[in-house]
């Protein structure tokens, strides 16, 4: 990645899965990837610019099932207000969820200027003519 002083960086991740069940080790698991990052990419300690540890990051979202729906984009019953996230709409599971549904409020926001403006332009165009 190319910075404003013309330095390449890289963001580099490693991330572990643990069970629901599991207690958090904090200081394990950050001892454990960085165990890892030496044998991955050796040196990388003395290069890093930033470091972030996130100890706790859960991975969730609502799944539909037979007796169950995500709500829909329009959900919020606001007009010109609209849901996306991997918890809206009835496609795909976590990102794909949160793509498909930011894609169908994209496409409804998008509808709705377009509306917007025609109304706004109909009483102009009928002044002038
Ligand atoms: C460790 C991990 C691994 C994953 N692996 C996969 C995978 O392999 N495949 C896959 O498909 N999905 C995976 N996911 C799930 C995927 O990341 C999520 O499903 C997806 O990011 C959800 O997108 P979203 O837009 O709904 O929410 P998010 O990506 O969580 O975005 C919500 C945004 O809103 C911001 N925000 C929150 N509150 C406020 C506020 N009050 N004001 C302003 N901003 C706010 C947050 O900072 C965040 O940027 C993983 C998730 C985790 C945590």
């Amino acid at each position: 990645m190319g910075t404003r002083d013309g330095a390449l960086r890289q963001a580099f991740h490693l991330m572990k899965y643990l069970s629901p069940d599991e207690p958090i080790d904090a200081a394990g698991a950050e001892r454990e990837l960085e165990d890892v990052a030496d044998r991955v990419q050796p040196g990388w300690r003395e290069l890093t610019v930033a470091k972030r540890f996130l100890p706790n990051l859960v991975s969730s979202n609502a799944i539909v099932t037979a007796g169950t729906r995500r709500p829909p984009v329009g959900a919020a019953g606001v007009e010109g207000v609209y849901l996306a996230g991997d918890w809206v709409g009835d496609e795909g599971m976590l990102a794909e969820a949160a793509i498909a549904s930011a894609r169908v409020a994209a496409d409804r926001a998008a509808s709705d200027l377009a509306r917007a403006h025609t109304e706004l332009d109909a009483p102009m165009a009928r002044a002038v003519s």
